[in-house]
């Protein structure tokens, strides 16, 4: 199998969808490997890595034309359409439901697409989680710089000093991405409260945290008493496969303090505060109704190196299997087959076509 990797071209967006160790393993397994010069730069593999695995050096489009499987990060962006066809097999993020244009090039292609975040085992999305897990911590991160003054904020350090109080932080939503801004906030000494509303979720939060941070039942009550208190509300919910819950309204804003720091992770399913829009790292914060937003929509995207190395030990395993045979690897192994999306010109995902009543 000729199997390609090609360098990312959405906006400061570093990471490579395949490393050249997983490269020498493809290529020991008898595959042909083809790498877009540059490819795996930004994340801290300079082409001659790639080559000293065995991997070949292409063009773009030489990439893109000559490979069966092709392996990214993010979805492709309009200017690669033209390069999808029916004798490939796509194997990355896509988020279809949020995007018809890249659906309908697909279908068009008859291109065979895996999208990385509908691939489900019985742990749950295994290669969502390790972006929800750098994603929490980013979050705690933010936290710690927003506070300061010369980053615009009230001048707090998050976790006080010996003898000062430490700042406030509320993490609404206790999942892989609340626990893990949660234990990094703790870390650096910050006061923690979680709200979440499974009570067998919380069950789990109380054993893991042990009394460390507070963990409450997310009611109107709770909330409304939490962010009055709150330097720092991070937003982390998730319903699998819908919309993010709008749990913190715009008339909510007036109860938090007036240099308060709102932090919505959840922002790339819609965001969890009714007052949040995208944002990139070009320019991570904005003020509406006198309260500051940070609501970076890729998170994992500013720390290419942590983050190609935590994707990738997630997928290279389906990789290898996909390597071996797209169609084989499919009716093997069921995880796999929920992440395939479009295969024939159809769409095979049932929450991508209840998005697209209208297509095939
Ligand atoms: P998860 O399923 O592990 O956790 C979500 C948690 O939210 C669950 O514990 C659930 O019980 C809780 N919840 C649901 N509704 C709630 C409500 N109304 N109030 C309080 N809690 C509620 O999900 P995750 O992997 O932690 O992901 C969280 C969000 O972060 C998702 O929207 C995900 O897409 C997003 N995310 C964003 C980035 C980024 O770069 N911005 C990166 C990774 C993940």
């Amino acid at each position: 199998m000729r199997v390609g990797v090609v360098k990312e071209i959405k906006t400061k967006e570093a990471r490579v969808g395949l490393t050249p160790a997983g490269a020498a393993v493809l290529v020991a397994d008898g595959h042909e490997v083809l790498v877009e010069q540059g490819a795996g730069v930004g994340a801290g593999f300079d082409d001659h890595l790639y080559e000293q695995a065995g991997a070949k050096l292409t063009s773009r489009e030489d990439t893109w034309n000559d490979s069966e499987l092709l392996v990214k990060v993010k979805e492709p962006i309009a200017s690669e359409y033209g390069f999808l066809r029916e004798d490939l097999t796509l194997f990355t993020y896509l988020h279809l439901a949020a995007d018809r244009p890249l659906t309908e090039a697909l279908l068009d292609a008859g291109t065979l697409s895996i999208a990385y975040e509908t691939v489900q085992d019985a742990t749950g999305l295994p290669l969502l989680t390790p972006m929800s897990e750098i994603a929490g911590r980013l979050a705690a991160h933010a936290a710690a710089t927003y506070l300061t003054a010369p980053e615009g904020g009230p001048g707090l350090l998050l976790g006080g000093s010996p003898g000062v109080m430490p700042a406030r932080v509320v993490v609404i939503g206790g999942g892989v991405v609340g626990t893990q801004a949660a234990l990094l906030a703790l870390g650096m000494q910050a006061e923690v409260t979680i709200l979440d509303t499974s009570a067998r979720r919380i069950r789990e939060l109380e054993a893991l945290f042990g009394g460390r941070a507070r963990v409450v039942v997310s009611d109107p009550e709770s909330l409304a008493r939490e962010l009055a208190q709150a330097d720092v509300v991070i937003g982390a919910v998730l319903v699998p496969g819908g919309a993010a819950p709008k749990v913190v309204r715009r008339t909510d804003l007036g109860l938090l303090k007036p240099d308060a720091l709102l932090i919505d992770v959840a922002i790339d399913q819609g965001g969890a505060f009714e007052s949040s829009r995208p944002t990139t790292y070009a320019d991570p914060i904005y003020i509406e109704e006198d309260i500051r937003h940070y609501c970076v929509a890729n998170m994992p995207g500013g720390v290419p190196q942590t983050s190609t190395r935590a994707l990738t030990n997630a997928t290279f395993p389906y990789l290898r299997r996909l390597a071996a045979g797209p169609a084989d690897a499919i009716v093997g192994d069921p995880a796999l087959a929920l992440g395939v999306n479009t295969r024939d010109g159809k769409l095979t995902h049932h929450a991508v076509a209840l998005a697209f009543a209208d297509l095939p």
